[in-house]
Protein backbone atom coordinates (compact mmCIF):
# COMPACT_ATOMS: atom_id res chain seq x y z
CA UNK A 1 0.00 0.00 0.00
CA UNK A 2 1.47 2.89 -0.98
CA UNK A 3 1.47 6.29 1.76
CA UNK A 4 0.25 8.56 -0.63
CA UNK A 5 -3.12 9.12 -2.00
CA UNK A 6 -2.08 10.99 -5.53
CA UNK A 7 0.93 11.31 -7.21
CA UNK A 8 1.61 14.02 -10.09
CA UNK A 9 5.16 13.11 -11.34
CA UNK A 10 6.67 15.35 -14.58
CA UNK A 11 3.10 15.97 -15.91
CA UNK A 12 3.05 17.89 -18.96
CA UNK A 13 0.33 18.48 -21.60
CA UNK A 14 0.55 19.53 -24.97
CA UNK A 15 -2.01 21.32 -27.10
CA UNK A 16 -2.16 21.69 -30.75
CA UNK A 17 -3.99 24.90 -31.34
CA UNK A 18 -5.04 26.13 -34.79
CA UNK A 19 -3.87 30.00 -34.89
CA UNK A 20 -4.97 32.40 -37.38
CA UNK A 21 -4.85 31.13 -41.03
CA UNK A 22 -4.97 27.68 -39.94
CA UNK A 23 -1.28 27.84 -38.96
CA UNK A 24 -1.14 25.33 -36.03
CA UNK A 25 0.95 25.87 -32.94
CA UNK A 26 1.35 24.00 -29.68
CA UNK A 27 0.63 25.44 -26.01
CA UNK A 28 2.28 24.18 -23.24
CA UNK A 29 -0.63 24.01 -20.59
CA UNK A 30 1.11 22.29 -18.00
CA UNK A 31 5.15 21.47 -17.69
CA UNK A 32 6.58 18.71 -15.35
CA UNK A 33 4.30 19.52 -12.88
CA UNK A 34 4.86 17.68 -9.74
CA UNK A 35 3.04 16.77 -6.82
CA UNK A 36 1.99 14.88 -3.98
CA UNK A 37 -1.22 14.18 -1.69
CA UNK A 38 -0.13 12.03 1.43
CA UNK A 39 -3.34 9.66 2.54
CA UNK A 40 -2.65 10.93 6.04
CA UNK A 41 -4.04 13.42 7.49
CA UNK A 42 -6.78 14.70 4.50
CA UNK A 43 -5.75 18.25 3.41
CA UNK A 44 -6.77 21.36 0.98
CA UNK A 45 -4.33 21.67 -1.75
CA UNK A 46 -4.94 25.18 -3.56
CA UNK A 47 -4.07 25.54 -7.56
CA UNK A 48 -4.34 29.59 -8.15
CA UNK A 49 -3.02 31.15 -11.02
CA UNK A 50 -3.88 33.85 -13.36
CA UNK A 51 -6.52 32.61 -16.59
CA UNK A 52 -4.59 30.55 -18.94
CA UNK A 53 -2.23 28.86 -16.12
CA UNK A 54 -2.99 25.64 -16.50
CA UNK A 55 -5.16 25.22 -13.62
CA UNK A 56 -8.28 23.31 -15.66
CA UNK A 57 -5.72 21.51 -17.55
CA UNK A 58 -4.31 19.60 -14.30
CA UNK A 59 -8.10 18.96 -13.04
CA UNK A 60 -9.27 17.40 -16.28
CA UNK A 61 -5.46 14.81 -16.09
CA UNK A 62 -6.65 14.10 -12.34
CA UNK A 63 -10.06 13.18 -13.33
CA UNK A 64 -8.74 11.50 -16.38
CA UNK A 65 -10.48 13.58 -18.91
CA UNK A 66 -7.69 14.09 -21.15
CA UNK A 67 -4.56 12.41 -21.32
CA UNK A 68 -1.20 13.56 -20.30
CA UNK A 69 1.55 14.37 -23.01
CA UNK A 70 3.85 12.79 -20.46
CA UNK A 71 4.81 12.76 -16.70
CA UNK A 72 2.62 9.52 -14.47
CA UNK A 73 -0.64 10.27 -12.49
CA UNK A 74 -0.31 7.80 -9.79
CA UNK A 75 -3.19 6.93 -7.51
CA UNK A 76 -2.43 5.10 -4.72
CA UNK A 77 0.68 3.28 -6.06
CA UNK A 78 -1.58 2.58 -9.41
CA UNK A 79 -0.32 4.73 -12.48
CA UNK A 80 -3.83 5.59 -14.03
CA UNK A 81 -2.33 5.74 -17.11
CA UNK A 82 -1.70 1.44 -16.90
CA UNK A 83 -5.15 0.84 -14.74
CA UNK A 84 -7.24 -2.21 -15.71
CA UNK A 85 -10.80 -1.65 -15.86
CA UNK A 86 -11.69 -2.59 -12.52
CA UNK A 87 -9.24 -0.17 -11.33
CA UNK A 88 -10.48 2.74 -13.54
CA UNK A 89 -13.39 1.99 -12.02
CA UNK A 90 -12.40 2.20 -8.78
CA UNK A 91 -10.70 5.42 -9.23
CA UNK A 92 -13.99 7.17 -10.85
CA UNK A 93 -15.46 6.16 -7.80
CA UNK A 94 -12.40 7.83 -5.43
CA UNK A 95 -11.83 10.92 -7.03
CA UNK A 96 -14.80 12.70 -7.63
CA UNK A 97 -15.28 16.69 -9.37
CA UNK A 98 -17.09 19.44 -8.44
CA UNK A 99 -17.14 22.39 -10.61
CA UNK A 100 -17.65 26.07 -11.45
CA UNK A 101 -21.09 26.18 -12.60
CA UNK A 102 -23.20 23.15 -10.67
CA UNK A 103 -25.82 24.58 -13.02
CA UNK A 104 -24.42 23.65 -15.96
CA UNK A 105 -24.35 19.59 -14.56
CA UNK A 106 -28.42 19.76 -13.37
CA UNK A 107 -30.73 18.52 -16.10
CA UNK A 108 -33.42 21.14 -15.51
CA UNK A 109 -36.44 19.04 -16.14
CA UNK A 110 -35.32 17.19 -12.68
CA UNK A 111 -35.45 17.74 -9.27
CA UNK A 112 -33.14 17.40 -6.55
CA UNK A 113 -33.57 14.13 -5.79
CA UNK A 114 -33.50 12.84 -8.56
CA UNK A 115 -29.69 13.73 -8.73
CA UNK A 116 -29.23 11.51 -5.63
CA UNK A 117 -31.23 9.08 -6.77
CA UNK A 118 -29.19 8.65 -9.95
CA UNK A 119 -26.11 8.38 -7.64
CA UNK A 120 -27.11 6.51 -5.25
CA UNK A 121 -28.16 3.57 -8.18
CA UNK A 122 -25.37 3.95 -10.00
CA UNK A 123 -22.79 3.53 -7.42
CA UNK A 124 -25.34 1.12 -5.72
CA UNK A 125 -25.02 2.83 -2.13
CA UNK A 126 -27.96 1.95 -0.44
CA UNK A 127 -30.04 -1.26 -0.73
CA UNK A 128 -33.52 -0.17 0.02
CA UNK A 129 -35.85 3.14 0.68
CA UNK A 130 -34.97 3.83 4.55
CA UNK A 131 -31.33 3.22 3.78
CA UNK A 132 -31.61 5.59 0.86
CA UNK A 133 -33.65 8.30 2.67
CA UNK A 134 -30.81 8.07 5.33
CA UNK A 135 -28.14 8.70 3.23
CA UNK A 136 -29.61 12.00 1.52
CA UNK A 137 -30.12 12.87 4.94
CA UNK A 138 -27.11 12.64 6.06
CA UNK A 139 -25.29 14.14 3.20
CA UNK A 140 -28.06 17.52 3.32
CA UNK A 141 -27.04 17.47 6.62
CA UNK A 142 -23.11 17.65 6.32
CA UNK A 143 -23.79 20.56 3.50
CA UNK A 144 -25.92 22.11 5.85
CA UNK A 145 -29.03 21.95 3.83
CA UNK A 146 -32.47 20.38 5.14
CA UNK A 147 -34.27 17.55 4.05
CA UNK A 148 -37.49 17.24 1.82
CA UNK A 149 -37.97 20.56 0.30
CA UNK A 150 -34.33 20.80 -0.78
CA UNK A 151 -35.07 17.68 -2.60
CA UNK A 152 -38.07 18.67 -4.55
CA UNK A 153 -36.85 21.33 -6.08
CA UNK A 154 -36.19 22.02 -9.13
CA UNK A 155 -32.48 23.70 -9.90
CA UNK A 156 -33.73 26.80 -11.04
CA UNK A 157 -35.53 27.15 -7.81
CA UNK A 158 -31.84 27.06 -5.89
CA UNK A 159 -29.35 29.40 -5.18
CA UNK A 160 -25.43 28.89 -6.87
CA UNK A 161 -24.82 28.37 -3.24
CA UNK A 162 -27.44 25.36 -2.44
CA UNK A 163 -26.46 24.16 -6.17
CA UNK A 164 -23.01 24.26 -5.34
CA UNK A 165 -23.72 22.82 -1.58
CA UNK A 166 -25.82 19.82 -3.59
CA UNK A 167 -22.87 19.24 -5.68
CA UNK A 168 -20.76 18.98 -2.42
CA UNK A 169 -23.47 16.26 -0.79
CA UNK A 170 -23.77 14.45 -3.94
CA UNK A 171 -19.65 14.20 -3.88
CA UNK A 172 -20.04 13.07 -0.45
CA UNK A 173 -22.04 10.53 -0.91
CA UNK A 174 -19.78 8.40 -2.94
CA UNK A 175 -17.50 8.59 -0.39
CA UNK A 176 -14.19 9.88 -2.33
CA UNK A 177 -10.71 10.17 -1.13
CA UNK A 178 -10.61 13.13 -3.06
CA UNK A 179 -12.38 16.18 -4.63
CA UNK A 180 -11.10 18.22 -7.51
CA UNK A 181 -12.88 21.31 -7.27
CA UNK A 182 -12.10 23.75 -10.44
CA UNK A 183 -13.19 27.06 -9.00
CA UNK A 184 -16.36 25.70 -7.02
CA UNK A 185 -17.04 29.47 -5.09
CA UNK A 186 -16.27 32.16 -8.29
CA UNK A 187 -19.94 32.34 -9.69
CA UNK A 188 -21.28 32.04 -6.10
CA UNK A 189 -22.05 35.26 -4.33
CA UNK A 190 -19.37 36.62 -1.67
CA UNK A 191 -21.54 35.90 1.24
CA UNK A 192 -22.27 32.69 0.52
CA UNK A 193 -18.49 31.73 -0.72
CA UNK A 194 -17.84 31.08 3.15
CA UNK A 195 -20.15 28.69 3.72
CA UNK A 196 -19.31 26.56 0.72
CA UNK A 197 -15.94 26.69 2.08
CA UNK A 198 -16.80 25.47 5.48
CA UNK A 199 -18.25 22.53 3.87
CA UNK A 200 -14.78 21.43 2.65
CA UNK A 201 -13.29 21.99 5.27
CA UNK A 202 -15.73 20.05 7.24
CA UNK A 203 -15.49 17.41 4.79
CA UNK A 204 -11.70 17.51 5.23
CA UNK A 205 -12.05 16.84 9.22
CA UNK A 206 -15.00 14.99 9.67
CA UNK A 207 -14.69 12.63 7.06
CA UNK A 208 -10.97 12.90 5.76
CA UNK A 209 -11.61 13.93 1.78
CA UNK A 210 -8.64 15.68 0.42
CA UNK A 211 -9.45 18.42 -1.89
CA UNK A 212 -7.69 19.96 -4.79
CA UNK A 213 -8.77 23.29 -4.85
CA UNK A 214 -8.55 25.60 -7.71
CA UNK A 215 -8.78 29.09 -7.80
CA UNK A 216 -7.98 32.33 -8.95
CA UNK A 217 -8.62 33.91 -5.93
CA UNK A 218 -5.73 33.91 -3.39
CA UNK A 219 -7.90 35.33 -0.55
CA UNK A 220 -10.22 32.44 -0.57
CA UNK A 221 -6.95 30.05 -0.43
CA UNK A 222 -5.71 31.85 2.32
CA UNK A 223 -8.86 30.87 4.30
CA UNK A 224 -8.75 27.40 3.82
CA UNK A 225 -5.74 25.68 2.08
CA UNK A 226 -3.30 23.57 3.76
CA UNK A 227 -0.83 24.03 0.67
CA UNK A 228 -0.31 26.23 -2.13
CA UNK A 229 0.89 26.20 -6.07
CA UNK A 230 1.02 28.87 -7.95
CA UNK A 231 1.05 28.33 -11.33
CA UNK A 232 2.47 30.27 -14.20
CA UNK A 233 2.05 29.84 -17.26
CA UNK A 234 1.80 26.03 -16.53
CA UNK A 235 5.16 26.18 -14.34
CA UNK A 236 5.34 26.34 -10.66
CA UNK A 237 6.31 29.65 -9.62
CA UNK A 238 5.88 29.14 -5.81
CA UNK A 239 4.60 26.42 -3.58
CA UNK A 240 4.26 25.61 -0.11
CA UNK A 241 2.36 26.04 3.25
CA UNK A 242 -0.44 28.63 2.29
CA UNK A 243 0.22 31.04 5.14
CA UNK A 244 4.04 31.38 4.41
CA UNK A 245 3.56 31.25 0.93
CA UNK A 246 0.92 34.13 0.71
CA UNK A 247 2.32 36.57 3.69
CA UNK A 248 6.07 36.14 2.59
CA UNK A 249 5.68 35.44 -1.16
CA UNK A 250 9.54 34.89 -2.96
CA UNK A 251 9.26 35.31 -6.37
CA UNK A 252 8.65 38.09 -8.26
CA UNK A 253 5.52 37.12 -10.03
CA UNK A 254 3.75 36.30 -6.82
CA UNK A 255 4.86 38.92 -4.78
CA UNK A 256 2.71 41.46 -7.76
CA UNK A 257 0.06 39.50 -7.30
CA UNK A 258 -0.12 39.11 -3.63
CA UNK A 259 0.49 43.00 -4.04
CA UNK A 260 -2.45 43.35 -6.14
CA UNK A 261 -4.62 42.27 -3.38
CA UNK A 262 -5.84 45.31 -2.23
CA UNK A 263 -6.79 44.66 1.51
CA UNK A 264 -6.36 42.18 3.95
CA UNK A 265 -9.86 42.02 4.30
CA UNK A 266 -10.58 38.23 3.38
CA UNK A 267 -14.80 39.54 2.38
CA UNK A 268 -13.16 41.54 -0.28
CA UNK A 269 -13.01 39.19 -3.59
CA UNK A 270 -9.21 39.47 -5.15
CA UNK A 271 -9.51 38.96 -8.97
CA UNK A 272 -5.67 37.57 -8.86
CA UNK A 273 -5.58 39.80 -12.15
CA UNK A 274 -2.57 42.15 -12.52
CA UNK A 275 -2.04 45.10 -15.17
CA UNK A 276 1.05 43.62 -17.58
CA UNK A 277 1.12 42.68 -21.38
CA UNK A 278 -1.41 40.18 -21.75
CA UNK A 279 -0.66 36.45 -20.66
CA UNK A 280 -1.80 35.05 -24.44
CA UNK A 281 0.54 37.86 -25.84
CA UNK A 282 3.50 36.78 -23.80
CA UNK A 283 3.24 33.04 -23.76
CA UNK A 284 5.03 32.50 -26.62
CA UNK A 285 8.06 34.65 -26.60
CA UNK A 286 10.24 32.78 -24.36
CA UNK A 287 10.65 29.44 -24.98
CA UNK A 288 13.36 28.29 -22.84
CA UNK A 289 14.48 29.66 -19.03
CA UNK A 290 12.17 31.00 -17.25
CA UNK A 291 8.77 32.08 -18.29
CA UNK A 292 7.99 35.27 -16.57
CA UNK A 293 11.26 36.74 -17.75
CA UNK A 294 9.03 39.66 -19.90
CA UNK A 295 7.09 40.33 -17.23
CA UNK A 296 10.19 40.33 -14.65
CA UNK A 297 11.04 43.57 -12.67
CA UNK A 298 14.25 41.17 -11.15
CA UNK A 299 15.32 39.84 -14.36
CA UNK A 300 18.97 38.41 -15.12
CA UNK A 301 20.17 37.54 -18.39
CA UNK A 302 20.85 34.02 -16.55
CA UNK A 303 17.10 33.59 -16.63
CA UNK A 304 16.67 33.21 -20.51
CA UNK A 305 19.31 30.40 -20.02
CA UNK A 306 17.10 27.76 -18.29
CA UNK A 307 14.06 27.42 -16.50
CA UNK A 308 15.00 27.76 -12.85
CA UNK A 309 14.54 24.74 -10.27
CA UNK A 310 12.35 25.11 -7.21
CA UNK A 311 14.57 26.45 -4.72
CA UNK A 312 13.84 25.81 -1.05
CA UNK A 313 13.05 28.80 0.91
CA UNK A 314 13.91 28.30 4.15
CA UNK A 315 13.14 25.35 6.67
CA UNK A 316 9.59 25.83 6.36
CA UNK A 317 7.10 24.39 3.37
CA UNK A 318 8.10 26.99 0.91
CA UNK A 319 9.82 26.92 -2.55
CA UNK A 320 10.24 28.95 -5.55
CA UNK A 321 11.49 28.76 -8.88
CA UNK A 322 13.49 31.89 -9.10
CA UNK A 323 17.40 32.37 -9.32
CA UNK A 324 17.25 34.80 -6.78
CA UNK A 325 17.04 31.99 -4.26
CA UNK A 326 20.16 30.10 -6.01
CA UNK A 327 22.21 30.30 -2.99
CA UNK A 328 19.21 27.99 -1.27
CA UNK A 329 19.22 24.26 -1.67
CA UNK A 330 17.39 22.75 -4.81
CA UNK A 331 14.21 20.97 -3.58
CA UNK A 332 14.16 17.17 -4.46
CA UNK A 333 11.53 16.95 -7.41
CA UNK A 334 7.90 15.28 -6.39
CA UNK A 335 8.63 15.85 -2.96
CA UNK A 336 6.03 17.44 -0.56
CA UNK A 337 7.76 17.27 2.32
CA UNK A 338 9.76 20.36 3.86
P1 LIG B 1 -6.87 28.01 -16.49
O1 LIG B 1 -7.86 27.00 -16.03
O2 LIG B 1 -5.79 28.29 -15.50
O3 LIG B 1 -7.52 29.28 -16.96
P2 LIG B 1 -6.43 26.22 -18.76
O4 LIG B 1 -5.88 24.95 -18.21
O5 LIG B 1 -7.86 26.24 -19.12
O6 LIG B 1 -6.08 27.41 -17.76
O7 LIG B 1 -5.59 26.62 -20.06
C1 LIG B 1 -4.17 26.62 -20.11
C2 LIG B 1 -3.73 26.88 -21.53
O8 LIG B 1 -4.07 25.78 -22.36
C3 LIG B 1 -4.37 28.09 -22.19
O9 LIG B 1 -3.42 28.73 -23.00
C4 LIG B 1 -5.48 27.50 -23.02
O10 LIG B 1 -5.74 28.32 -24.15
C5 LIG B 1 -4.90 26.16 -23.42
N1 LIG B 1 -5.96 25.14 -23.58
C6 LIG B 1 -6.76 24.67 -22.59
N2 LIG B 1 -7.60 23.71 -23.05
C7 LIG B 1 -7.33 23.57 -24.38
C8 LIG B 1 -7.84 22.73 -25.43
N3 LIG B 1 -8.80 21.82 -25.18
N4 LIG B 1 -7.31 22.86 -26.66
C9 LIG B 1 -6.33 23.75 -26.91
N5 LIG B 1 -5.77 24.56 -25.97
C10 LIG B 1 -6.27 24.49 -24.73
MG1 LIG C 1 -9.94 27.16 -15.61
Amino acid sequence: MSEMLLEIRNATKVYKQRGTGGAKREVIALQNFNLSIPKKPASIITIAGESGSGKTTLAQLVLGFTRLTSGQIIFDGQDISSADAQQIKDYRRQVQAVFQDPFGVYNPFYRVEHVFNTVITNFKLASNPQSRRALCEKALNIVGLRGEDVLRKYPHQLSGGQRQRIMMARAYMISPKLIVADEPVSMVDASLRASILDVMIRLKEEIGISFLYITHDLSTAYQIGDQIFILYQGTIAEKGNTIHVIDEPRHPYVQLLVDSVPVPDPDVKWEGEINLPSDEEMRTSVNSGCRFYPRCPSRMDRCLTAQPPLYKIDEVDHQASCYLYDENEVAVLNNNSR
